[in-house]
């Protein structure tokens, strides 16, 4: 091991201990596909730049017991399954051992910008990611979701991205 690698190390240890924990008594199954995934060809770049980042971080605080891939998409809006429009979305499969999905909607980035400013701008994307990240948090305790609490929590996430890092 060379200097350096100590802190790293250690990290991913301690990491790897968090998700043998969350594995014993979650509800979803444990995978040998682990991780949280940025699929973000399609996404606006600015965002997806904002977004990988973010994953960064999040892979380091939080445990991704079983892999979710987040879909960038180009559109402005998401139309869902019941034809509703959202700007991000989790799959939640009922099949404990099926791998859920987050899809965010990434185009509508020039407006936002337009409006809020860069950073607000991204941060509100950065939100939306971390809500849909606690309600993978729920899926993989109890296979179920609910919007109690996920505002608090998901703005506490984004809270101490944000003391860590200048800029989202
Ligand atoms: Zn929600």
């Amino acid at each position: 091991m060379s200097r350096g690698e100590g802190p790293l190390l250690e990290e991913s240890m301690r990491a790897n201990r968090d998700s043998r924990a969350a594995e014993r008594t979650m509800w979803a199954k444990p995978s040998t596909r682990k991780g949280l995934r940025i699929r973000g060809s399609r996404g606006h770049p600015v965002v997806r730049r904002a977004v990988v980042r973010f994953a960064v971080w999040l892979r380091a605080e939080y445990v991704f017991p079983v892999r979710v891939p987040v879909y960038l998409s180009p559109h402005q809006q998401l139309v869902m399954m019941d034809g509703q429009y959202a700007s991000a979305s989790f799959f939640a499969p009922w099949d404990p051992t099926v791998e859920p999905y987050i899809r965010m909607a990434t185009g509508d980035y020039r407006s936002q910008q337009a409006e809020h400013g860069r950073d607000h701008a991204l941060a509100g994307y950065l939100g939306a990611l971390a809500h849909e990240v606690v309600h993978y948090q729920q899926w993989l305790e109890t296979g179920e979701m609910t919007e109690r609490g996920v505002a608090v929590r998901s703005e506490n996430m984004v809270h101490r991205y944000a003391q860590i890092v200048a800029h989202p």
